[in-house]
């Protein structure tokens, strides 16, 4: 089976920076071990990384109705992919999509980034995947985004959740709310 695996969003300032999400280490450092396991069973892994300008407009800092703290700022340790992660994949090639490029939206979900929605659609497309493996940060923002944007592209049969490296902000209901309403 043509297997990809999708990793949402697994940037240091998630994990351990100024956006850090309870439990993200553990989640982070057992998703890891995984992939060490298990790379050899995906054709691609591929990565969204949240990807912002210094003064972004989700950032509460420069703008008065930000609900974050400064965080992912482009080409900063804190943006970068968790260095565990990246030791596990060994020198496979990771394809990666930025969001929240632009300085004026938010963009939870990779799908409404107007130049890597579309390009990821044609890559899972032109991959012929039968099965995407989803996991990442955090279950109730990014990944609940991008599983509704993969559901609105097409590709709602090949979403298969990995929960335990999905930690959430809240207790987990909002994802699991979801994909029971996908049937997943
Ligand atoms: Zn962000």
């Amino acid at each position: 089976m043509k297997k990809l695996l999708l990793l949402i969003d697994c940037q240091n300032d998630f994990i351990d920076g100024s956006l850090a999400v309870a439990g993200a280490p553990e989640a982070m450092n057992s998703l890891a071990d995984y992939i060490a396991q298990h790379a050899d069973e995906y054709s691609a892994i591929a990565a969204t990384l949240d990807w912002h300008p210094y003064n972004h407009s989700s950032f509460a800092k420069y703008c008065p109705t930000g609900p974050w703290p400064v965080h992912c700022v482009q080409h900063t340790v804190g943006a970068a992919l968790y260095q565990p992660i990246v030791d596990a994949t060994q020198g496979r090639e990771i394809h990666f999509f930025t969001k929240g490029n632009n300085i004026a939206t938010e963009e939870y979900s990779i799908f409404a980034n107007p130049v890597n929605g579309p390009a990821l659609a044609k890559f899972i497309t032109e991959g012929e995947f039968e099965q995407i493996d989803v996991c990442g940060l955090c279950g109730d923002y990014c990944v609940l985004n991008s599983l509704k944007g993969l559901v609105e592209n097409g590709f709602e049969s090949l979403i298969n959740v990995l929960l335990p490296y999905t930690p959430s902000i809240d207790d987990g209901s909002t994802l699991r709310n979801y994909l029971s309403s996908i049937a997943k």
